[in-house]
């Protein structure tokens, strides 16, 4: 048997929102037992006979099949098969269900599938009897009352949101009817269960109910099951082994020097083929260790990144451009290209990086994970934040920016921002939030690049 909570109250105290907030938190079933009073309204209304017409009711019970469904997290409530849950909620059926709910059969011919629910599942259960009559043994029992101005007022506002044309003193004159009807019928009348905590919800908003109600389903459940073992938090990246960026390694300057002469060259056919520009090229080091985190629109991205760049380039790439053509893959790789398991917290291409990092290459990222169809650019990934953390070098936010369609000459512009020191990227624990400021930091400092 699960952990069984009992929830009654008068209608509109707001039960079945406040349970089904619960259910969701903490993973139970929500079983709202008005909708199965409902149901059998509707069915008799549907067959032409008045609700509170006991000789009328009770022969068309054999007829029904009323059971419950959940799709998506979703109670619904299905009537010989048609699903029902929408039709159900007009004043006309609810007034209609309180009047079947005083009849002793219809009562009875609920009573066991609602226990049935029960015994199987941990349940959050909402209605007038369940602390009382259908669960008397129930784990945790709460009776959530609120004034039945306030209870009006709320229901009010409900139907209004859904266009119905009551008015506030129809809904009230309704609610204190019901109120009536529940409290005064002879069988399973509403009242509060003797171990039942009250919570009078009239000055309360909906969260801080919910807070209130969990607090105590979650002591008084706990003592009957212990509470599951919590699982250690897995951290984002396992940060031990990896040491920041020993700085000051110099390449072999013959390699500079070839690919410095083939960086001039590759510039010079770009000038020729675009109308190419660079802005803020005095915040690009001479030397490299750097990491430059830039938005991505197009293929050529590393490359122009790289025309400003006296130190070679290592660039992480998606590990399905290494799947590829072999030629364009030797290509990449020759240009510095690793790669990188998107999304996957790869702590390879995290190691791989700092070594290229540490032999004095410089690293570019491009945080958004994937090229931007429309130009904006997107919140980025957390993996630069944690790259910037761990490595502890400056970052160069870098916008390169198409303008244009032109085949021949495009305007492209790349701008190099301000560098982000070590000391603004150092955080003390690589939790989710603090990766997430230093993500946003890093991300402000490219979109301002971007125009
Ligand atoms: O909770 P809800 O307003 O949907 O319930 C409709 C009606 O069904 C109530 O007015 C009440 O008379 C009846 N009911 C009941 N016992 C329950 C649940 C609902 O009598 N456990």
């Amino acid at each position: 048997m699960g952990i069984n909570v009992a929830l009654d109250g008068p209608s509109g105290a707001g039960k079945s929102t406040i349970a089904k907030k619960i259910a969701a938190r903490m993973k139970y079933v929500y079983v709202d037992t008005g909708a199965l009073y409902r149901s059998i309204a509707y069915y008799v209304i549907s067959k032409g006979a008045q609700p509170g017409d006991k000789e009328a009711v009770v022969p068309l019970l054999p007829e029904i099949n009323v059971s419950l469904a959940y799709v998506d997290g979703a109670q619904h409530v299905f009537l010989n098969d048609e699903d029902v849950s929408d039709k159900i909620r007009t004043p006309e059926i609810s007034m209609g269900a309180s009047a079947v709910s005083a009849i002793p059969e219809v009562r009875e011919f609920l009573f066991g599938l609602q226990r049935d629910i029960a015994a199987k599942n941990d349940i959050i259960m909402d209605g007038r009897d369940i602390g009382t009559v259908v669960l008397p043994d129930a784990d945790v029992k709460i009776f959530l009352t609120a004034s039945a101005e306030e209870r009006a007022r709320r229901r009010f506002k409900e139907l209004q949101e859904k266009g119905d044309p009551s008015t506030y003193e129809e809904v009230l004159a309704d609610i204190n009817q019901r109120d009536y009807n529940d409290t005064h019928r002879e069988i399973a009348p509403l009242r509060k269960a003797d171990d039942a905590i009250e919570v009078d919800s009239t000055e309360m908003g909906l969260d801080e109910v919910v807070e209130h109600i969990a607090g105590i389903i979650e002591e008084k459940a706990g003592k009957k099951r212990p509470p599951r073992e919590k699982k250690e938090r897995k951290p984002l990246l396992d940060f031990s082994g990896i040491e920041p960026v020993k700085r000051g390694k110099k390449l072999n300057p013959f390699r500079i020097f070839f690919y410095n002469l083939l960086r001039y060259i590759v510039l010079f056919c770009f000038k020729i083929k675009f109308n190419l520009k660079f802005e803020g090229k005095e915040n690009v080091p001479k030397d490299g260790s750097n990491i430059f985190a830039s938005n991505h629109r197009r293929m050529l991205d590393p490359v122009l990144i790289e025309l400003q760049c006296r130190v070679p380039n290592s660039f992480m790439a998606k590990e399905e451009l290494f799947q590829g053509n072999k030629i364009f893959v030797w290509l990449i790789k020759k240009f510095g290209a690793f790669p990188v398991q998107r999304g996957k917290g790869d702590t390879g291409a995290l190691n791989l990086a700092i070594e290229k990092l540490e032999m004095g290459r410089n690293l570019v990222i491009f945080p958004e994970g994937t090229r931007s169809k429309d130009g904006t650019v997107g919140k980025g990934k957390t993996g630069v934040a944690l790259i910037a953390a761990v490595a502890q070098c400056p970052v160069i936010p870098v916008g390169i920016n198409y303008y244009g369609k032109a085949k021949i000459r495009q305007k492209i512009v790349v701008r190099y921002g301000k560098p982000i020191s070590p000391e603004q990227l150092r955080i003390t624990t690589p939790g989710p939030k603090e990766l997430k400021l230093l993500r946003t930091t890093i991300m402000d400092s490219i979109k301002e690049l971007v125009h």
